[in-house]
């Protein structure tokens, strides 16, 4: 999508730190960390966000699979043996700042409890 900061990074227009690439899935560091380790798991393919996925999409199923098994496969590599989280945001409610689907993969130390009100 044109304007869209995640697609210009997946063309490489604007610059990231990637960690991992395949056809489907680009993962770079997030500009601004919350945690020590801090990655964005996304799909070359421009889709909204979770609420944007759908059975109807012929690739979607498979991509949203794949971008939660490379979070795994990531913190296995990236030595997070001690637990990390995935966080998808969602629309204004759920705090979703750039609308292209991603995760954020966060550890490398003790993260924050869901029942307080930080995000991360
Ligand atoms: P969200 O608020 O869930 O939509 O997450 C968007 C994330 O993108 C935030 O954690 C930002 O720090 C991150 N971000 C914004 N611009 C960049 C960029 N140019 N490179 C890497 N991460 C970015
Ligand atoms: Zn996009």
């Amino acid at each position: 999508m044109k304007d869209c900061l995640f697609c210009k990074i997946v063309k490489g227009e604007i610059p990231s730190e990637r960690v991992y690439e395949d056809d489907d899935i680009l993962a770079f560091k997030d500009i601004a960390p919350a945690a020590h380790v801090h990655i964005l798991i996304i799909p070359k393919l421009h889709i909204d966000g979770a609420d944007a996925l759908s059975h109807d999409e012929p690739k979607h199923a498979e991509i949203a699979g794949n971008l939660i098994m490379t979070a795994g496969k990531l913190a296995h590599e990236l030595g997070l043996k001690d637990g990390w989280r995935i966080v998808t945001n969602v629309l204004t409610h759920g705090g979703q700042t750039v609308r292209h689907l991603h995760f954020h993969l966060l550890g490398g130390e003790q993260l924050g409890d869901f029942g307080s009100k930080l995000l991360f």
